[in-house]
């Protein structure tokens, strides 16, 4: 038993996991309970984006996020319920949001995302790994003075963490996207941030570990744990009791349960966003893009699909989809491509994951206090596909009791 880890999760942080934890020689088990086929890690917009060192947490989103709470299009919403983890998440939230934390985020998420751009690279080269890598930089439309304005911070704050950011003019942005009719006033140009096709990823990294020799228990819910003392001696799944020297937490949006369990304190809701694919476009963009105003993602991936993705709604797991999202999401993209006529597709075409948005926007990565044998990977909101291969790299450098390749502090899991 003495390499055996169990890795409890498999969306993108417990595969990544898995990939550099196997190359450092442990016995790797992947417990998961859906079939690994269409979670939060798949129908997502795939950026793998250094530019976005500004955590969810940040002022103006509590004001913003009540102004659009009355709009059943708007691309932030929080369902309002009397739920105890809900209120406890969003006091510890509304904390969070202020410029201090703003401030102290932007050098550890700029690292690790780096890192994570520069380990994805070296996959690219890993016979096997396939996931449609492009590191053709990133495109923010804006259409209004205001925006515009905010676009010139932005890309202030960027230069001064070193990243390669540019303000450009409608003619430029043309230029670089001459396939699409414009309506807008500029953009930023984020030459830092690439694209990756996320569904090609996963099920390309699965077949990689499987060939490796790692075990996935699908369909297994792990349920509870044994303990003894210091360590977590048994993973309860219905079927059986597991066990194994290391355990990884990587549950995504359910850590917070999950945790509790263990005593831990991790506040986690879900943030759910919608995506819809054409899997083969007639629209042709050659950068991934970003409207500003609206908050909508469209990404160009895998040759001839096309992603349009958004919205932030915080609301129940169990929750419906609300269409009238969708349609708000599709009718902003017309408004910046006005050529662009997406017809509202049935509900069952309409992708949605709810991402594991921490209490402060970061990470929740380390190990704990409580238990000497658990890692914990959880919490990357909106930028777990980003971060991705560097939290795997560093959760094996964690099990492994070696020191970590940046300063994992900031990503304290029992910082709440
Ligand atoms: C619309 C949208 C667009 C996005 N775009 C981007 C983007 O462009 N770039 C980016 O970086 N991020 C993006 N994200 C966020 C990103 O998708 C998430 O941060 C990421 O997928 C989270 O990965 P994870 O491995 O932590 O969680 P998940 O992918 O949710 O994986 C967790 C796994 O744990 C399993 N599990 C849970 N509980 C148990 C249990 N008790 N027993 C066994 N298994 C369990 C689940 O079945 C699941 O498979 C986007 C998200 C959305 C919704």
């Amino acid at each position: 038993m003495g390499n055996q880890v169990i890795i409890i999760g498999g969306g993108i942080i417990g595969l990544s996991s898995a990939f550099y934890l196997q190359e450092a020689g442990y016995e790797v088990t992947v417990v998961d309970k859906t079939d690994m086929s269409n979670g939060c890690s798949y129908g997502n917009a795939g950026y793998i984006c250094p530019s976005h060192f500004v955590p969810l947490a940040a002022p103006g989103i509590v004001a913003q996020g009540f102004k659009w709470m009355l709009n059943s299009k708007s691309p932030f919403y929080v369902q309002p319920r009397l739920n105890k983890e809900l209120i406890s998440w969003g006091l510890q939230f509304m904390k969070s949001a202020n410029a201090r934390h703003v401030q102290r985020s932007a050098i550890p998420l700029r690292d690790i995302a780096l890192l994570s751009k520069n380990l994805y690279e070296e996959w690219t080269s890993v016979p096997g790994i396939d996931f449609a890598y492009e590191p053709k930089g990133m495109l923010e439309f804006f259409k209004d003075e205001a925006s515009a304005h905010h676009a010139e911070h932005s890309v202030k704050a960027s230069r001064d963490l070193g990243l390669d950011a540019r303000l450009i003019g409608r003619e430029e942005v043309q230029k670089m996207e001459p396939d699409a009719k414009l309506d807008i006033l500029g953009a930023v140009y984020f030459a830092c941030d690439s694209q990756l096709y996320p569904n090609k990823l996963m099920s390309s990294l699965q077949t990689y570990l499987a060939g490796k020799g790692v075990k996935f228990l699908h369909n297994t819910e792990v349920t509870g744990f044994v303990t003894n003392g210091e360590r977590i001696s048994g993973i309860k799944t219905p079927q059986e009791t597991l066990t194994a020297a290391e355990v990884v937490l990587a549950t995504g949006v359910w850590s917070g349960q999950l945790a509790k369990q263990l005593s831990l304190n991790i506040p986690m809701v879900g943030g759910r966003g919608y995506s819809v694919t054409l899997e083969n476009s007639p629209y042709k963009l050659h950068h991934s893009i970003i409207l500003s105003e609206a908050r909508v993602a469209i990404s160009p991936m895998d040759g001839n699909k096309l992603r349009f993705g958004g919205t932030m709604e915080i609301t129940g797991i169990d929750a419906p989809p609300r269409m009238k999202r969708v349609q708000g999401i599709l009718e902003s993209v017309k408004k910046y491509l006005p050529e662009y006529d997406i017809a509202m597709p049935a509900e069952k075409d309409v992708w949605y994951g709810y991402r594991p948005c921490s209490a402060d926007g970061l990470p929740h990565l380390g190990k704990t206090s409580r238990w000497k044998n658990l890692t914990v990977a959880t919490g990357h909101s909106m930028l777990g596909i980003s971060l991705g291969a560097a939290t795997g790299k560093l959760v094996q450098e964690i099990v492994q009791g070696k020191p970590t390749s940046m300063d994992i502090r900031p990503f304290e899991v029992e910082r709440f």
